[in-house]
């Protein structure tokens, strides 16, 4: 199927970025079966929740800062420096595809990205270390320096609205493509997951790998419940 496809789209989840030892906080013991996430509205109203939603963040940064690409992101960046895949739509918010390779322009980031943070305000970009420094020194993330608005990590949050920007590229791409591949998603989370949907009824071919079976399986035209990295780098020679 990628031999024969013209313009590869590629659909990333948590399960890509387990194999570089990231938690998947929606899989079976995941962290949200034990934590509440803090809803967006929370974050914007309370110093305590916002407290709380960075104490979290920062306490992710070990595991966040040693987490590399693997053979599957390597993999799919590949795909993407051979011209077959013509985006990433990824619900990560890890950073990792960037990290392999994939220029940022190719990535459409559903959730945000957790690696930096921003203005809700004015958009201002901050680094996780200066804004560390500081929680540490002041019990508190500073507001921006350029308007005062609340800092926040650059994710969506439940409760947060969709961005619509990506939303509307991550819908572009998927109806150019004639290939989309899921790889990693347990497709249960909306509106994310209707895009191979979107995609089949528009014609392409549907390729779902995931250890665990999806609402979609029976949609695919592929389905492997495998590794990730295993069944694309195989796919694509890659190691
Ligand atoms: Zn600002």
């Amino acid at each position: 199927m990628l031999d024969s496809a013209r313009r590869v789209v590629v659909f990333t989840g948590a399960g890509i970025s387990t194999e570089s030892g990231i938690p998947d906080f929606r899989g079976p013991g995941g962290t949200w079966a034990r934590v509440q996430p803090i809803m967006f509205q929370d974050f914007v109203s309370s110093a305590e929740a916002r407290r709380e939603a960075w104490r979290r963040r920062f306490d992710s940064e070990p595991v966040m800062r040693a987490a590399q690409p693997n053979r599957g992101h390597r993999a799919v960046a590949l795909l993407v420096r051979q011209g077959k895949a013509s985006a990433v739509i990824t619900q990560n918010i890890d950073g990792l595809h960037q990290a392999s390779g994939v220029p940022e322009a190719q990535v459409i980031e559903l959730h945000g990205n957790s690696t930096y943070a921003h203005c809700l305000d004015c958009g201002k970009r901050y680094e996780i270390g200066a804004l560390r420094a500081a929680f540490e020194r002041d019990g508190e993330v500073p507001g921006c320096v350029a308007c005062g608005g609340l800092v926040k990590t650059a994710t969506i949050s439940f409760g947060q609205a969709m961005p619509e920007n990506a939303m509307e590229r991550a819908r572009r791409e998927t109806l150019a493509a004639d290939l989309f591949v899921v790889l990693g998603s347990s497709l249960v989370v909306y509106p994310a997951a209707g895009f191979p949907e979107v995609a089949k009824r528009n014609g392409a071919r549907l390729v779902i790998v995931n250890r665990q079976e999806t609402p979609l399986d029976d949609l695919a035209d592929l389905v492997v419940h495998h590794g990730i990295g295993e069944v694309m780098g195989g796919a694509v020679g890659v190691n």
